[in-house]
């Protein structure tokens, strides 16, 4: 699990003003420029995605205010709720949580970009509502690199295939894949899931570059980002180390099996830690 702040002291303090949003959003900036240069690449090539998912519309204000025009949200609604209080924003929304496809409807009334497709049903829904809105929607392919039945998104090996059927759907514009990392400060265990991501990206530009667009890589997240952008991250999702500690669990937006997470198929062989490792 990433650190929530809970038990050594705030790890990720609340920012409740304009300076301190502005100061966090440096922070993490500057962080990820010196990842991006000791792993050879230019800072220019990572962008955040600030993740405002359990913020409140005043505070969205004040990080606006800080410099953020683009947000991240996991739940359609919670940002649809958001998007019509700050209409008034020059704000752009993008939508990085699993999507049911009742709610395909709701993405294509107000977001730019959807992080996680995993599904031809969603592909389809979103593509027949974009084209009657005469619009696109900039996509990435959710991967399950970690093989945690709890998270969502491709076995790495149907990753190509999925890839294959996308291009029928013409309104939907693949920026690349994205992935959610093992949840653990062991960096070590961290590291392979974003590697795997990277590969299956480099295999399918191998393979047919038209599949995959600019192959950006959506990864990293507080706990973990200065890793994926070693490891090749286009576009870092953060939110804590933002705006601070979430008050509500993990669980409540990454649903565990018991709580109707994704169906899972047997991912063996598709790990990037080994199944028997996990605690
Ligand atoms: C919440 C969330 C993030 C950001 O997580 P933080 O720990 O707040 O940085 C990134 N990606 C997804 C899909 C999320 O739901």
């Amino acid at each position: 699990m990433p650190a929530d702040g809970s038990g050594t002291g705030p790890r990720y303090p609340t920012a409740g003003t304009v300076q301190e949003l502005a100061d966090h959003l440096d922070h993490v900036r500057a962080l990820i420029d010196a990842a991006a240069r000791r792993s050879g690449r230019r800072p220019g090539e990572v962008a955040l995605l600030p993740v405002s998912k359990p913020v409140t519309e005043d505070r969205i204000r004040l990080a606006v205010q800080a410099g953020c025009h683009r947000l991240g949200e996991n739940k359609v609604q919670e940002a649809a709720r958001k998007h019509d209080a700050l209409a008034d924003l020059a704000v752009e929304w993008s939508i990085i949580g699993h999507l049911q496809t009742n709610k395909t409807k709701d993405v294509v009334a107000f977001a730019t970009e959807f992080h996680a497709l995993d599904r031809l049903k969603v592909a389809e829904a979103l593509d027949r509502r974009l084209q009657a809105a005469g619009r696109s929607l900039d996509v990435y392919v959710q991967v399950n690199t970690s093989g945690e039945d709890s998270k969502y998104g491709l076995p790495p090996g149907e990753a190509l295939g999925f890839l294959r059927q996308l291009p029928r759907f013409t309104s939907l514009r693949i920026q690349g894949l994205m992935t959610l990392a093992v949840f653990s400060d062991d960096t070590e265990r961290v590291r392979p899931c974003f590697v795997r991501l990277r590969e299956v990206r480099d295999r399918a530009r191998e393979i047919d570059p038209d599949l995959i667009g600019p192959g950006g890589l959506s990864m990293g997240m507080s706990g973990d980002f200065e890793v994926a952008v070693e490891e090749g991250a286009t576009v870092v999702r953060v939110g804590q180390a933002i705006f601070g500690a979430r008050p509500l669990p993990d669980s409540y937006y990454w649903p565990t099996d018991s709580a109707g997470g994704p169906p899972s198929p047997s991912r063996s062989g598709s790990s990037c830690v080994n199944r028997s490792d996990r605690p």
